[in-house]
């Protein structure tokens, strides 16, 4: 553990350095009004917010290399004296700046683009570290677009050897933001830790003065270590509690349903299943079953990829509700899935005497009437269907539970309504996007989890191939030849409009900022609302240039978002028939289809989806006894992109390519903003952080068992803590 620094001899009273937190920004010295504006536009409005803009990356100086000694293709900091600054136009718009370093050892020529002011003010005798790649060319040793860092021993800013490097803008550069910060810092000195004593002890954290000035000024790359750990447990123990401490709310004053997991209904259901259930659907069953049988309102995922049989280990929880006395409702996100379920679990359920019925947007008005007054009267026990299931006249009787398949194509206020329409009800969401274990707990925090890895079928062998776009040739060659087989073939085609167009593109050039930090652009698409600017003409054509090139002595259909459901229904029906040979699809659920004479899947674009989608998509072939292939055509340049595709050639599991998405995307696009409470996890990175946040789950469990309300004098800095972080608790569910 790093040395506690202690910035002043007399720490400002501890309170007021607490209170200060809250301060306006502008209360921070050399925080003039127009950088207190600038500031602001950086989101910055509060000394704590200005503590929370912490470094982006730091340069170690005390790991250097000398010029001779970096080795050509490696990533390093070198630091040296300027010898020369030269400022080129080598075309009309293009400015660079060539700046030759010199080291005692050698020469190194960094190459600045686009800004031309650095002629200005980088001049010969500065000191100067920079880091990025090492590249070799004309005779030297080159950096082109490093990290560049004045080391300005005058101005006394840089007082270890290590250079943190904040955030930044325009009006408030770096060198600016670390004094700023530094003065902040001096504000808050001796602040209260929220961190109760045991656990900062249990798990040696450091307090949070100092790992607030250790992430901020550190003297070595181990104090950034400890302190980011420090200040990655706050952050989650504060969400986890947060979030459980919701959940709480939501069951507070309401009667929960215990339910009866051995009744009649769960029994029959046992012995008309046409096969044994496996082992791991046995045990997810028992974590259900254990979950409702206790008196508090569950909320339980199962995750498992596609193909893993979640439905029948639903369809047990269903009978147990029914059993109970209690109705259940089955929310699915397309007409295709809730059809599906109405004919698979509709049967299975109603051959032990349970009623099922289905609900849908394209219901008849005079049969939903019907649905709508039985189910309320409790003659239907169990109603399956889509959105059309939220809207407000459909109500229950006694709803118990609420079933959620592909939870993750719904909205929080979606899940929520579904939840409404009782009074308690028991939860459980079915997914198959296999979120690791760390990410469901950091977003989800009061849920229990099972888990289904094994597929019950051994299925066909499934090939994966990346092939570029040029030579897509390939890809349509195996198409062919699986329709000559009396087989058949999806095209998948994001055929993203003109907006994400732009919108990659800028991510593209951003990323060619950040490559050397392996990040890389994807544009997930999800559901249909991200395919909203689908152009379908584009998609039209595409279909029929493929009708009339590649697949002449076949037949080519179009599905596209756009289409009515009726349409659709159509459409898929004829693919299922095998009337139409080839589909072409531009949204990705529709796709949701079982036809297993499928067996090769084509998909356009493939750098545009995340490799969760990915791994749903080619779900969609070699499930049966057919071999199925896979074709992810790509006209990417990038290296990232294309490394980041070649893993779904090499893994078939859904879990580990979860786990790879996650560490190649960033931050942001991982918690996105679609999901509440991610904006408190700043130093948090699911995919690397799993032990700690496993640590801060059980932690906020135990802490609330003992202690609900955190009244106990060690806690109540705690709860301080959670009413300025999430101030307008709604008493909504955040799952
Ligand atoms: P998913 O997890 O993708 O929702 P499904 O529930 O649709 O998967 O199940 C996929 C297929 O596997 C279905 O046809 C189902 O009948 C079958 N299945 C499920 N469990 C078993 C089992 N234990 N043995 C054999 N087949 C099973
Ligand atoms: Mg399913």
């Amino acid at each position: 553990m790093a040395v506690e620094k202690n910035k002043s001899a007399l720490p400002p009273d501890r309170l007021a350095a607490t209170l200060a937190l809250e301060q306006p920004v502008s209360r921070v010295r050399q925080v003039s009004p127009a950088r207190a504006a600038a500031l602001e536009k950086m989101g910055i409005r509060t000394i704590r917010d200005l503590l929370a803009n912490y470094p982006r990356r730091y340069i170690d100086l005390s790991a250097v290399k000398s010029i001779a000694q970096a080795r050509i293709g490696e990533s390093c900091t070198i630091s040296g004296t300027v010898h020369e600054v030269t400022l080129k136009k080598p075309r009309p718009r293009l400015s660079l700046v060539e700046i030759s370093i010199v080291d005692g050892t050698g020469v190194l020529i960094v190459t600045m683009f686009r800004q031309p002011w650095l002629a200005e003010s980088i001049k010969q005798g500065d000191r100067l570290a920079v880091a990025g790649k090492v590249e070799f060319s004309y005779g030297f040793k080159r950096m082109t677009s490093p990290f560049l860092q004045e080391l300005d021993e005058a101005s006394g800013q840089v007082s270890g050897m290590v250079v943190p490097v904040h955030p930044a803008c325009e009006k408030v550069s770096a060198a600016w933001m670390r004094r700023i910060v530094g003065n902040g810092l001096e504000a808050v000195s001796g602040l209260h830790d929220p961190l109760p004593l045991d656990l900062r002890l249990r798990y040696r954290l450091m307090s949070r003065t100092s790992a607030l000035s250790c992430i901020h000024e550190p003297l070595s790359m181990e104090e950034v270590r400890q302190a980011r750990r420090r200040l990655a447990y706050e952050e989650l123990l504060l969400l986890e509690l947060h979030l459980m401490q919701e959940g709480a709310l939501r069951g507070m004053g309401k009667k929960a349903t215990a339910h009866v997991t051995d009744g009649l209904y769960v029994a029959a259901l046992d012995t008309v299943l046409p096969f044994a259930l496996t082992d791991e659907q046995k045990a997810a069953r028992a974590d259900i079953f254990r979950v409702m049988a206790a008196p508090t309102a569950a909320n339980h995922m199962l995750l498992g990829d596609v193909g893993t049989g979640k439905t029948v280990v639903a369809a047990f929880a269903l009978a147990a509700a029914v059993d109970t006395g209690g109705q259940a409702m089955l929310l699915a996100p397309t007409e295709v899935l809730a059809r599906q379920h109405a004919k698979g679990l509709g049967d299975l359920l109603g051959q032990v005497g349970i009623t099922c019925a289905l609900l849908t947007g394209s219901t008849p008005p005079s049969e939903r009437a019907q649905v709508v007054a039985d189910f309320a009267a409790g003659e239907i026990d169990v109603l399956l269907g889509t959105h059309a299931l939220l809207e407000d006249d459909v109500v229950a009787k006694n709803l118990t539970l609420a079933v959620v398949d592909e939870q993750q194509r719904f909205g929080v206020d979606q899940r929520a309504k579904l939840l409404g329409k009782g009074e308690a009800p028991d939860a459980l969401f079915l997914t198959a996007t296999p979120i690791p274990r760390s990410l469901a707990l950091a977003l989800f925090g009061n849920l229990t989890l099972s888990y289904i890895k094994q597929r019950p079928l051994q299925t066909a062998p499934r090939v994966t191939c990346v092939v570029h776009k040029d030579q897509r040739g390939i890809a349509y060659d195996a198409a062919l030849a699986a329709l000559a087989r009396g087989e058949q073939a999806y095209v998948v085609c994001p055929l993203v409009g003109k907006d994400s167009a732009e919108r990659d593109a800028a991510s593209v050039a951003r990323r060619d900022e950040e490559e050397s930090e392996g990040a890389c652009p994807i544009v997930a698409i999800e559901g249909d609302g991200d395919l909203a600017h689908d152009d379908v003409t584009a998609a039209s054509r595409e279909a029929q240039i493929l009708q009339e090139t590649v697949f002449i002595d076949y037949k080519v259909e179009l599905l596209h978002g756009k289409m009515g459901a009726a349409e659709k229904q159509a459409v898929m029906e004829r693919f299922r028939s095998g009337e139409t040979q080839v589909l072409v699809a531009t949204t990705v659920i529709e796709v949701g289809v079982d036809v297993p004479n499928a067996t090769v899947m084509i998909i356009e674009d493939a750098d545009r989806f995340g490799l969760s989608q990915l791994h749903q998509l080619r779900g969609r072939v070699g499930r049966g006894r057919l071999a199925g292939e896979v074709y992810l055509v790509s006209a990417s340049k990038h290296d990232a992109a294309l490394a980041r595709l070649r893993a779904m050639e090499t893994t078939d599991d859904g879990f580990e390519l979860a786990t790879l998405d996650l560490s190649l995307r960033r931050e942001g696009d991982i918690l996105g903003n679609r999901q509440h409470g991610a904006s408190v996890l700043k130093l948090v990175n699911v995919a690397r952080d799993g032990r700690i946040i496993e640590a801060a789950h059980a932690d906020a469990a135990a802490l609330l068992e003992a202690d609900p309300q955190l009244e106990a004098p060690d806690h109540q800095a705690l709860a301080r803590e959670l009413r300025i972080l999430f101030p307008q608790s709604s008493g909504n569910i955040y799952m």
